[in-house]
C-alpha cells in the first residue's frame, strides 16, 4: 500500500532522515517506535507530500508519488492525521470535520453518510457537533482530529502519536478505535510513545533511531526483544 525506499529528508544541513525504507502492506497496522526527535514526524510530512525528500522513493500502491502534492495524495487515499491534531479550535466540531473531506466536496451525499459513520464511531461528537473544537477535553478532540482524517476517507492513514497527552484509560480507547479502523480494512502506519499498548495493536513495527530504522519486526519479535523493550517498555 504504501512504500518508502531510501528516503532522506534535510532540515536545511540538518539530515534528520538517512535512507528510510518502510512499507506497510494492504490492511497492516504498522507501528514506528522512536524517542522524541527519532525522525518519527519528518517520516509522515515527507509521506503525505508536506516537506519535500531530499532522496528516495515514496510509492502508494505501486505509484510513485514523491513530489506529489499533500492534495493529491489525500484523492489517492493517503491522509494525515498529524501530531499536536492541528484543529481549528474556534471553529465547531462539525467544521472541523468536514474539513477532512475537502477534497471530496462535491460528494455531499458520500459525506453525510461518512459523518453519520464517525458520529456513530464517537457518539460525544454528534453531541457537540456545533461545540468550538477548542473547549473539547483532549480526547474528544483527539477524536475530532481522527474523525477529520476518517472524512478524507483514508486507504492508508497515517497516525501521528495520536495519545500524546491523554490520561491512560482515553489513550486506551484512542487506540482501541485505531485497531477498529484497521480492522474495517483501513492500512495504519501508526508513531506512538506508548510503546507497549501500541505493539498490542500492532501486526509489525520498525524502530526508528536519529533518522534510521535500526530495528523491524512483527509485533512479538518487538515485544520479546530486550533492545527493545529496555529502551521503549521499560520491562
Ligand atoms: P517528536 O516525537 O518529538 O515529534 P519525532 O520522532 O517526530 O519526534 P521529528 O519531529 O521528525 O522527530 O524530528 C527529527 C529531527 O529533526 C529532530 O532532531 C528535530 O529537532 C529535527 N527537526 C524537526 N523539524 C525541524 C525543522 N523544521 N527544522 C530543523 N530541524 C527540525
Amino acid at each position: 500500500m504504501l512504500q518508502l525506499e531510501k528516503v532522506s529528508l534535510h532540515y536545511g544541513g540538518f539530515k534528520a532522515l538517512h535512507e528510510v525504507s518502510l512499507h506497510a502492506n494492504d490492511g497492516e497496522l504498522v507501528v514506528l517506535l522512536g524517542a522524541n526527535g527519532a525522525g518519527k514526524s519528518s517520516i509522515f510530512l515527507t509521506a503525505s507530500g508536506l516537506l519535500k525528500a531530499a532522496g528516495g522513493r515514496i510509492r502508494l500502491r505501486g505509484q510513485d508519488v514523491a513530489g506529489a502534492k499533500p492534495s493529491r495524495l489525500v484523492e489517492e487515499g493517503l491522509v494525515l492525521c498529524p501530531e499536536g491534531r492541528k484543529l481549528f479550535p474556534g471553529m465547531s466540531v462539525l467544521k472541523n470535520l468536514m474539513l477532512g473531506a475537502y477534497v471530496h466536496r462535491r460528494d455531499r451525499k458520500g459525506n453525510a453518510k461518512l459523518l453519520d459513520e464517525v458520529f456513530d464511531m464517537f457518539p460525544i461528537l454528534r453531541e457537540k457537533k456545533d461545540d468550538a473544537a477548542g473547549s473539547l477535553s483532549g480526547g474528544q478532540q483527539q477524536m475530532v482530529a481522527i474523525g477529520r482524517a476518517l472524512m478524507g476517507r483514508p486507504k492508508a492513514l497515517l497516525l501521528d502519536e495520536p495519545s500524546l497527552g491523554l490520561a491512560p484509560l482515553v489513550v486506551k480507547q484512542v487506540l482501541e478505535v485505531i485497531q477498529r479502523i484497521n480492522r474495517a480494512g483501513t492500512t495504519v502506519l501508526l508513531a506512538e510513545q506508548n510503546a507497549y499498548a501500541a505493539l498490542q495493536i500492532a501486526h509489525r513495527a520498525y524502530v526508528l533511531e536519529g533518522g534510521r530504522i535500526v530495528m523491524e519486526g512483527s509485533r512479538d519479535e518487538l515485544l520479546n526483544n530486550d533492545a527493545v523493550r529496555r529502551a521503549y517498555i521499560g520491562a
